[in-house]
């Protein structure tokens, strides 16, 4: 028999569990009026918890050259159409700068994935160089793939607090669909476990509505979220790439039906880790304009502005409709201001937004 839905969001807010049976029936709502409730609910769930304050990440991508060749990727590897770049130490710092002369308390550096010596060490050297240009006022988010313990220990100790490495599924299986068989899902687990050693607040995610992908995949996506007990929250809609291996899913993406799924899984991250904090991500908004504010109303409580220069935007397209390519910082500042604002949320200007799962986990 199907569960009544009053009862699941009941059980969520009382005993903050919910099972697999109950994230299925939440993630496979098609209802108008039960889709509101169970955004709704989340949302309470949310302002209770972490309040509704939307802390801004100042996103730098300092360069698409990388290692890995993930088949959804637009900067995979055998991508030949994509010119490469990389930013100088300068470009980051500036980069910094922005960032911090307009309050954004921290910063997220994402690019590919890279294990050289020459790029950890150009990573620490930019840990070090932008803490210094802006008094140690940021809080730093890298999100840089896979890396050693070493490796890992040597950014915290340079200023790094904390690291997004997304699992991209639970499954092991299905995660090898989708990459190379030197890409081990096994490591990356591996890594997320080192990050928690290094005392980096840890995130992580999946990609949602990946060809083949079930509603019980993205439960159990869930349930192993939530025994990792992570501190953060990022994972959005797949949206395919127009370059191969996946682009020929390109015509049949519904964005209507991505955009359901990945608000839904916001929703349900949120009932299940109440004060972890999560990405209102720019996926969201590359299949409605109005996508990022979405994610806020489902649970979301960050957001991450682009502050690299609009010049490099473009090499650094992860899936086709990237938002903003041609905007500059500012522009994009403005709008979300605004957007934030017609939502009755605040921005958290100036403050790092430590994620609340962290810091009461770990005695200060
Ligand atoms: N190389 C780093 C970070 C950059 S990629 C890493 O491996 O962690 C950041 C995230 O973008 C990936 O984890 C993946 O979940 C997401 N991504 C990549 N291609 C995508 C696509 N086609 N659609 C949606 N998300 C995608």
């Amino acid at each position: 028999m199907t569960q009544s839905l009053d009862a699941i969001l009941s059980k969520a807010t009382r005993e903050k569990s919910l099972n697999r049976d109950d994230l299925i029936r939440l993630l496979s709502i098609t209802d108008d009026n039960e889709r509101e409730s169970l955004f709704q609910t989340a949302y309470q769930v949310k302002i209770k918890n972490v309040g509704p304050v939307v802390y801004f990440r100042g996103l730098i991508e300092i360069s698409n050259i990388c290692q890995k060749d993930c088949y959804y990727c637009g900067i995979r590897k055998s991508n030949r159409a994509v010119p490469r770049f990389r930013l100088s130490l300068d470009e980051i710092v500036a980069a910094a700068r922005w960032a911090h002369a307009n309050r954004y308390g921290s910063l997220v550096l994402q690019g590919g994935e890279l294990q050289d010596k020459a790029h950890t060490a150009f990573i620490t050297e930019a840990l070090h160089r932008l803490h210094a240009a802006t008094n140690n006022e940021l809080a730093v988010t890298l999100s840089l793939g896979e890396q050693s313990r070493e490796v890992l220990g040597e950014w915290r100790q340079a200023g790094a607090h904390r690291y997004l490495l997304r699992l991209e599924t639970s499954r092991e299986d299905f995660y090898q669909r989708f990459h190379p068989d030197d890409h081990h899902w096994e490591s990356r687990l591996e890594c997320l476990n080192d990050l928690r050693s290094e005392d980096y607040q840890v995130g992580t995610g999946v990609m949602i509505g990946l060809p083949g992908q079930t509603t019980a995949d993205l439960a159990d996506d869930l349930l192993f979220i939530r025994q990792l007990d992570v501190d953060m929250i990022g994972m959005g809609p797949f949206i395919p790439h127009g370059d191969p291996p996946l682009a020929h899913h390109l015509k049949n993406i519904d964005k209507t039906a991505q955009l359901d799924g990945g608000l839904k899984m916001l929703a349900c991250a949120r009932l299940l880790l109440p004060n972890a904090n999560m990405s209102a991500t720019t996926a969201l908004q590359a299949l409605s304009d109005t996508g990022r504010e979405l994610g806020l109303q489902a649970g979301g409580n960050i957001v991450m502005p682009n502050v690299t220069d609009p010049k490099h935007r473009q090499a650094y397209q992860l899936y086709d409709g990237k938002p903003s390519l041609d905007e500059n910082s500012d522009q994009s500042r403005l709008g979300l201001e605004k957007r934030i604002e017609s939502i009755g949320e605040t921005i958290g200007y100036g403050l790092w937004g430590n994620s609340p799962r962290y810091t009461t986990r770990i005695p200060t």
